[in-house]
């Protein structure tokens, strides 16, 4: 049983489980998209601002080539400073010393690390492109440094601030876009749980009352998915079996009661009377000898239920081996021929099928055969005739027992397979109604089964099925 406190803990509900994982799954899923998107994007950014530093310092070299410190390369200078304006971006040349020979309004650009030692530190470079941190105000900066053979170095910086903006927007739209997937995952996750847990929860809830004896109790399938309605289903089948298996059990407790309670009563009766009147040794021994024989009787009743539970419930020992069932009929004829004779019922075997083997218990086979024969024989009067005949169909042999006894009523044709089952009109002849239950527990251990057709008055056919 479950405590009141471990049933309702949230944590440890599968539904919730299912939705910390969707949640999960769709936040991870959104985070490592945005990240790489920050990636490209950064990517892209950079790669373009380093084309356009690229081109633009192509044309100050140029301009240093055709004559450094000339007016012409303070003038391209001072455009480059107006048009991207001092604060986001600086050019110079300095020489090979260090010594700044031409260059824009560095004021904003304190201790930016010199391009020749830049170079130096990444021999066999002549230019180089490097990300700089800026001390003063946390800003990045994009430079390139360049050495320009006879004329010294030449340096072009352009601040990241734009592009910095650019990615903080970008990261600050991405974890609104992780807030909301997460959001997103766990209603989705808890409607899918809530969903699977449905059925579930339907089955659980079913099982509890079933446990309380409640066995009536069935789940509706109504779509909860392929799985748990598969669950359902095998629920409400094996509720079913239950359900009949105890139906069964209490009819059999029932006639159990009522069976058994005849002969004891007998055998109580012969027991008194032993006891108050018996007057002689010889009397004495000849109630003994019924007794025995009422005690024998109820021990056969009470090993054939065995058998029978054994049989249908698959736990008996059973020894298969090839057996010829054309073969055993015909040794069952033999053993009846004289009980049909002592009748007047003529008794007849067609074995022109020949050899029918099939693999199966000789043993219960036999046992079976004789219970169909026996049956016959003993609801035939005398004057009838009891035919046995067997005849091969596709993987399968058919033995049928036809006779022309007295016959069953449609009313009693269900039940005459149902332990302790007897017909009204045979109720005076011996028997104690287990013997078609334990003939069709044999024959279904044995794959097959017992069918019947019969009419009161119009004689009767049991055919036993039984696959080759
Ligand atoms: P029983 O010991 O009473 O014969 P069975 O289980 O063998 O028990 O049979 C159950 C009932 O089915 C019998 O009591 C009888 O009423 C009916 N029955 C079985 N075989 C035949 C038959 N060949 N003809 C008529 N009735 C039969």
């Amino acid at each position: 049983m479950f405590s009141a406190v471990e049933r309702f803990k949230p944590g440890h509900t599968l539904a919730f489980k299912l939705t910390l994982f969707y949640a999960l799954f769709f936040g991870l899923l959104a985070l490592a998209g945005g990240l790489l998107q920050l990636q490209l994007v950064r990517t892209h950014v950079l790669s373009e601002l380093d084309d356009d530093i690229a081109r633009q310092k192509d044309v100050f070299v140029r301009v240093v080539i055709q004559g450094a410190e000339s007016t012409a390369l303070a003038d391209e200078l001072r455009g480059f400073e107006t048009s991207c304006g001092k604060t986001d971006c600086f050019a110079r040349l300095t020489d090979g010393k260090g010594v700044v020979r031409s260059s824009t309004d560095m004021s904003l650009w304190p201790d930016m690390p010199l391009p020749g030692p830049l170079l130096l530190s990444h021999p066999g470079t002549q230019s180089l492109f490097s990300t700089i941190d800026l001390p003063d105000d946390r800003r990045k900066a994009r430079l390139l440094s360049v050495f320009i053979p006879s004329h010294g170095y030449f340096q072009l910086g352009v601040s990241l601030a734009e592009s910095e903006a650019l990615f903080a927007n970008f990261r600050h739209y991405g974890l609104l876009m992780l807030a909301t997937m997460l959001t997103f995952g766990l209603a989705i996750g808890w409607l899918l749980a809530r969903k699977a847990m449905k059925g579930v929860a339907a089955v659980t809830r079913a099982s509890r009352n079933v446990a309380a004896g409640r066995f009536s109790e069935r789940v509706a399938v109504s779509g909860y998915g392929r799985e748990i309605d598969e669950l359902v289903r095998a629920f409400n089948l094996m509720v079913e079996r239950v359900q009949t298996v105890m139906g069964e059990m209490r009819q059999v407790n029932d006639n159990i009661g009522h069976d058994l309670r005849s002969p004891l009563t007998r055998i109580r009766g012969m027991a008194e009377s032993a006891a108050i009147d018996c007057e002689s040794h010889a009397e004495g021994a000849a109630m003994a000898g019924d007794i025995v024989e009422e005690c024998d009787h109820l021990m056969q009743m009470i090993d054939t239920m065995l058998d029978i539970s054994e049989a249908e419930t698959g736990l008996s020992r059973m020894h298969f081996e090839t057996v010829d069932m054309n073969q055993l009929l015909d040794q069952a004829m033999d053993l009846f021929a004289s009980v049909a004779e002592d009748k007047g019922i003529a008794l007849a075997f067609d074995d022109s099928a020949g050899p029918a083997n099939i693999e199966g218990d000789r043993r219960k086979l036999q046992r079976l055969l004789a219970n169909l024969i026996d049956n016959a024989i003993k609801y035939t009067p005398a004057g009838g005739w009891v035919r046995v005949g067997l005849h091969h169909e596709p993987g399968r042999i058919c033995i049928e027992v036809i006779d022309t006894g007295i016959g069953i009523e449609v009313a009693s044709l269900p039940h005459i397979f149902e332990r302790f089952y007897r017909c009204d009109q045979s109720r005076h002849q011996a028997g104690n109604g287990l013997g078609l239950s334990l003939a069709q527990a044999i024959a279904r251990s044995h794959g097959g089964g017992i069918a019947v057709n019969s009419k009161p008055g119009g004689g009767s056919v049991f055919s036993l099925i039984l696959p080759t």
